[in-house]
């Protein structure tokens, strides 16, 4: 248990408590977003999150019993990172149109966009929040959702409308502010994590490593400035570069930064044919991405990890996940 009072943690009320049989495994039945013919109009698998559990269910790994759920975040809670202008502005369905880039969602009764895309994404905003506690008392913890690194405290995009992976580490510095003072982000989604890098530049107490496409979306120059370690990669790089440049790089933030803590923002959209993605990246590369990752932190160095699922919404992404979850479960880098 960290150091902090338990007065102090009672607090926020997105810190559940969970029970020794249960995984730090987080998710929701409302993480899911369904409405309309949504998948015809995004490149999207909307029911990504419940396919992994399921999988995760079927290879006996879990039960429903033994996962965590979510409490979903509250306006509350959200304005301890975003600003009332941004969430008031998400009371208008063409701004959430914008922010999701689904611009048939401007014509939706805003009651409908709250319901059926807000809610959801509120749960996994919760998810990402509590993974932070669970990470400190169990080593690791993942959020079977979550991973919106485009959404800065002002300013949604990219489908992200909330700031979760900012909101996870200030509730850390605010609620663990004796334990937690260095906090590694390791972005691996294909895209530049412009959002949370807007939120902690010229932060010194987050490092950012992030490793993306450079001819895809954001193209987020301004943001760039608070990427410690930036790896700028090319369309349809493959699996061998692609892994080279992970251990190299991430070998090298490790051992330069000395983090306390752990994001690892774990988009899948580095999937080779992904339309937005555009990388070439094989299901295997993807297993063993996940496996270098929790390696080196937690096996040869024991630093508390969250891991969120982020991007990749191709039909075969729950599947890669849940396959490789499973292998860091049979390769004992996570055990209950
Ligand atoms: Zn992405």
């Amino acid at each position: 248990m960290a150091s902090s009072s338990i007065d102090e943690l009672s607090k926020n009320p997105l810190y559940k408590d969970i029970t020794p049989h249960q995984w730090p495994i987080i998710y929701s039945s409302n993480y899911n977003i369904g409405f309309l013919y949504m998948e015809k109009l995004h490149p999207f698998d909307s029911s990504k999150w419940g396919s992994i559990i399921n999988f995760l269910q079927q290879a006996k790994m879990i039960t429903n019993d033994t996962i965590v759920t979510p409490n979903e975040a509250t306006t509350n809670d959200l304005l301890l990172v975003h600003t009332k202008h941004y969430l008031s502005s998400l009371k208008w369905s063409i701004q959430v149109a914008r922010v999701l880039e689904v611009p048939l969602v401007a014509m939706l009764p805003n009651f409908i966009v709250q319901w059926r895309i807000l809610k959801p994404l509120r749960y996994q905003t919760g998810g990402t929040v509590l993974a932070g506690k669970l990470a400190l008392e169990r080593g690791w913890s993942i959020n079977i959702g979550g991973g919106f690194h485009h959404c800065s405290s002002d300013s949604g995009g990219g489908f992200c409308a909330y700031a979760d992976i900012t909101l996870l580490i200030i509730n850390l510095f605010t609620y663990y502010s004796n334990q937690i003072k260095k906090v590694l982000i390791i972005d691996l989604d294909a895209h530049q994590g412009n959002g949370y890098e807007r939120d902690f530049m010229n932060d010194d107490r987050v490092y950012i490593m992030d490793m993306y496409n450079r001819q895809i979306y954001p193209h987020d120059h301004q943001a760039k400035n608070a990427i410690r370690c930036k790896i700028e990669l090319e369309n349809y790089t493959n699996d061998k570069i692609y892994l080279r440049l992970l251990h190299i790089n991430l070998e090298k933030c490790l051992n330069e930064f000395q983090p306390n803590f752990i994001v690892y923002n774990a988009g899948t959209d580095i999937l080779q044919g992904d339309p937005l993605g555009n990388l070439d990246i094989t299901p295997e590369g993807i297993i063993i991405r996940d496996e270098i990752v929790f390696s080196k932190c937690i096996r040869e160095r024991n630093i508390p990890i969250v891991m969120c699922t982020s991007g990749g919404y191709q039909r075969t992404n729950a599947r890669i996940i849940a396959d490789s979850i499973l292998n860091l479960f049979k390769k004992k880098l996570i055990s209950c």
